[in-house]
Formats: C-alpha cells, sequence, structure tokens
C-alpha cells in the first residue's frame, strides 16, 4: 500500500464550522491578509502549523487525570524524566513550557556577546534567542537545501566543509555550541543523516564544541533513516532515535510537535555544570525544575506521547500522509519543495507566482489566497518570516520563499487532504490574476505573527 491508512480510529469529533468566499474575503481583508490573524472559527482546515495541534489519544487523556500538582517533586516529572531518559539517552532532563523556554535557557547561558552560532538553516524563535544573547548565526546546511528543486535523501544535512571554514574563520572559542536541527523545518522538513550526526560530533568533538540539537521532529528524522539509510531498514524508530541523541551533548525540544502534547518542551545535556546553570535560570523563567512552566498533567500527557511518538506504525502513517498530499500536487504540476518532508508540504511560491518580486510577499498573498479559495489556512515561510538584517535594516531575502501547508498529527483525514490539493490547483491555474502586498503594519521582532498588509494595485 503506498499510502498507510490511519493506524487509529475516531473516538471523540470536533465539529468544524464552513464559510462561504464572500465571508472569506472580508475576514483575510480584517486580518491584514496575515493567515495568523484569522480567527478559528473562520478556519475550515487548519494547516497553519503542526505545533500543539495534535490530537491527543485516549491514553494520553486518562493520563491528564493522573496529575500531581504538587509545587515541588511532582510524581509526573518523575515520569518524564524516566521516559525522556529511556528515549533520548541524555543523563539530565529540565522541563519547559515549550521549546522556546529551553532556547531561552541554554541560549542565556551558553552564548556570550561576539559569539558564533552555526546551524543547518536557521528557525525563527531559535535564531532570536540566539541574536538577543550577542551571537551571530551562520548557516551551513548544504547548498542543496537552498534550491527547492534539488532532490536529496537527506537534504538537512550540514555542510562539514562550511563547519570547518567557520572554525579556521572565527576559532573554536567562538562557537559555544553547533545547533543541529533534525528535521530542518524550513527547509521544507528535510532529515539529516545519521552518517552526517555523527561527522559533526567527531569535528566539535576535536574542538570541544558542543553539539545541541534541536530535536523537534526528531522522530520524524528517524522515520527518514530507516527508510533512506543504508543498515538502518531493520531497526526500529526507538532505536534510531536513540543512536540519533548519542551523537548529540544536549537538546531543545518543542513537545509541541514530536511528543505528541499540546504544550510543554525540555532541554536535556549531560554536562552537568550546564545542567547546574539550567536549574538556576528556569526558576527565573518557568519555575522549579521539576515542572518548568507546565503541570503535572502536562507532564504526564508528554510521558504517554514520547512512548506513542517512536511506534512505528505512528510514525510511517505521519510522514505518509505528507506524502500523499505532495504526490497530489505534483502529479498536476503544482511547484512544491522537492522531496516532500516529515511535517509540511511547502508551495514554492517563487515558482507558483513568477510575476510577484519577492519584495512584494509572493508567498504572504499566496497564503492568504488559498484561505480565501477554501478556507484552508497555511504560513508563510519566506522574507516576513526571515525579517530584517539587524545591521543593515533590509530585509533577508532567503532563496526560499515558501507557504507551508503544516500536517498536524492525527487530525485530519485523507479527505481532507483533497481538498486541499483541489484548492490549490484551482489557484495555480489562475495563478496570473493574484497580485502582491505591501506593508501597513510591521513590528520588530518576529514580524510574521502580527504584520497586517494591504493588496498592491
Ligand atoms: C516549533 C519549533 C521551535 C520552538 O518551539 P515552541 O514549542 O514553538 O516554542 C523550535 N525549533 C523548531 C524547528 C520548531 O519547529
Amino acid at each position: 500500500m503506498k499510502y498507510m491508512a490511519e493506524p487509529y480510529k475516531i473516538k471523540s469529533v470536533e465539529v468544524i464550522s464552513m464559510t462561504n468566499r464572500e465571508q472569506r474575503e472580508q475576514y483575510i481583508k480584517e486580518a491584514g491578509y496575515n493567515t495568523f490573524l484569522l480567527k478559528s472559527q473562520q478556519v475550515y482546515i487548519d494547516l497553519l502549523t503542526d505545533s500543539g495541534t495534535t490530537a491527543m489519544s485516549d491514553k494520553q487523556w486518562a493520563a491528564m487525570m493522573v496529575g500531581d500538582e504538587s509545587y515541588a517533586g511532582s510524581v509526573n516529572f518523575q515520569h518524564l524524566e524516566e521516559t525522556v531518559k529511556k528515549y533520548y539517552g541524555f543523563k539530565y532532563v529540565v522541563p519547559t513550557h515549550q521549546g522556546r523556554g529551553a532556547e531561552n535557557l541554554l541560549s542565556s547561558i551558553c552564548i556570550k556577546p561576539g559569539d558564533f552560532v552555526p546551524g543547518n538553516m536557521y528557525f525563527t524563535t531559535t535564531r532570536a534567542h540566539q541574536e538577543r544573547n550577542g551571537a551571530t548565526f551562520r548557516d551551513i546546511i548544504i547548498d542543496e537545501a537552498h534550491d527547492s528543486q534539488k532532490e536529496h535523501p537527506f537534504k538537512g544535512n550540514i555542510d562539514l566543509t562550511k563547519l570547518q571554514a567557520l572554525i579556521d574563520e572565527v576559532g573554536a572559542d567562538k562557537i559555544p555550541y553547533v545547533c543541529l536541527a533534525v528535521t530542518v523545518n524550513l527547509a521544507g522538513g528535510q532529515p539529516v543523516s545519521m552518517e552526517n550526526m555523527k561527522a559533526v560530533k567527531a569535528i566539535c568533538d576535536k574542538y570541544k564544541i558542543k553539539v545541541m540539537y534541536d530535536a523537534t521532529r526528531c522522530v520524524e528524522n528517524a522515520f527518514f533513516i530507516q527508510e533512506r539509510e543504508k543498515g538502518f531498514d531493520k531497526k526500529s524508530i526507538a532505536s534510531i532515535l536513540k543512536e540519533m541523541m548519542s551523537y548529540a551533548d544536549g537538546c531543545t525540544m518543542s513537545g509541541k510537535k514530536d511528543c505528541l502534547v499540546n504544550i510543554g518542551g525540555f532541554l536535556c545535556m549531560n554536562d552537568d555544570e550546564l545542567y547546574g546553570q539550567a536549574c538556576e535560570l528556569v526558576v527565573l523563567f518557568e519555575g522549579m525544575p521539576s515542572y518548568g512552566g507546565l503541570a503535572g498533567r502536562d507532564m504526564e500527557a508528554m510521558s504517554v506521547g514520547i512512548q506513542e511518538s517512536v511506534d512505528d506504525e505512528y510514525i510511517k502513517h505521519r510522514v505518509t500522509q505528507c506524502r500523499y498530499l505532495g504526490d497530489k500536487l505534483m502529479a498536476a504540476g503544482v511547484p512544491i519543495v522537492k522531496p516532500v518532508g516529515g511535517h509540511a508540504v511547502f508551495l514554492d511560491a517563487k515558482a507558483f507566482l513568477p510575476h510577484i518580486p519577492q519584495d512584494q510577499f509572493p508567498a504572504q498573498m499566496l497564503a492568504a489566497q488559498l484561505y480565501v479559495e477554501a478556507g484552508v489556512r497555511s504560513m508563510e515561510r519566506g522574507v516576513i518570516s526571515a525579517g530584517r538584517n539587524k545591521d543593515t535594516g533590509d530585509h533577508y531575502y532567503p532563496k526560499l520563499e515558501l507557504v507551508r501547508l503544516t500536517i498536524p498529527r492525527r487530525v485530519y483525514t485523507y479527505s481532507h487532504l483533497d481538498v486541499v490539493a483541489d484548492a490549490c490547483i484551482e489557484l495555480f491555474n489562475k495563478r496570473d490574476n493574484i497580485k502582491g502586498l505591501k506593508f501597513v503594519h510591521e513590528p520588530k521582532l518576529l514580524r510574521f505573527f502580527t504584520s497586517r498588509f494591504e493588496p498592491l494595485k
């Protein structure tokens, strides 16, 4: 079977509201052509993000009922600690309210002004925390990742030559850690090979540089290793995940993605000193090291989610759903990022709307038009998300100007994805009528969340 059917059945449903085109034209105008500013009841199929939008299982909901809400030493924290140690293998775990809480701790502790943090393409909140602490981010992903049409089994890999060149240029003492994302969200959910993780670790060990993973979608990454990398096809997802983590000194984790929960995250490390510092700082920003901004019940649901996430059938279905949507779009000639990654299908807005220059925000407009077409909410991942260079004030112009159709975990069926595909194909057929946008409001930080626009005449 090419597309795996759901390895679960539906026990509870949530009714979604339907709207007509006239209403949607009004709603998107009121939202300043920014899909982040739509109200959720205005949306039919919500592919804004896979973050925190997961459907929890009956076992996770049951776990919510055994929340131990003690201020200190909650039994749910003990379960979380055991589970993370078992599946991720790190020595220490500090819970945080979500991934960026862990990023804040890591960046605040490890970065000094003037440092450099290399990574395999940036992520919005990750880079913002690095820069806020005085570091310069350097992209050291392989060149293929910046070309939406290049097929590569591990398009998220770090270019080892670029890593070595940065070490030679600035010196190892200016690099507190390498931030290695598995998978790479902004490249299209592209995985990193085990071989590459091992090689990065070897170089970093030589220079005593830490390797910290952004482990947000590490289970999806493990699936691609099982599927594509020589010698891993007979290994379980759980054992691949554990091996991946053995080539890191720690990780930040957004539980809202691969841990199958609606809120939660954590920071892991093996280093005693780093753990001590994280335990001090977490009290300031999140709470006691035994709850880190989470309720006991949230930690319990995350423990169960971690166990469910490494089920081989679950993850196969998850990635298959994305591939189904991608294959339908490719068959109709709609330009998307290839190969399809683990959590989303990315429309290539530059190829979709070649008549709109990048400074008129083609991806932003494409996302708005997809909403008007069928009530499907997606997100821009292009020049608006990339922001401005803090020194020159100019826009960053990323090579990839994308619209992300993100598939929430265990939420939508193949029929929903048919609606999404049909809407994209319909828009593609009338693409010449779509015009660009201009800013009417632009916030300074993470502008994609709250910017407002007007269509150009
Ligand atoms: C979502 C995400 C984060 C941040 O996690 P939050 O839980 O949203 O704070 C970090 N890195 C990547 C790759 C992500 O997708």
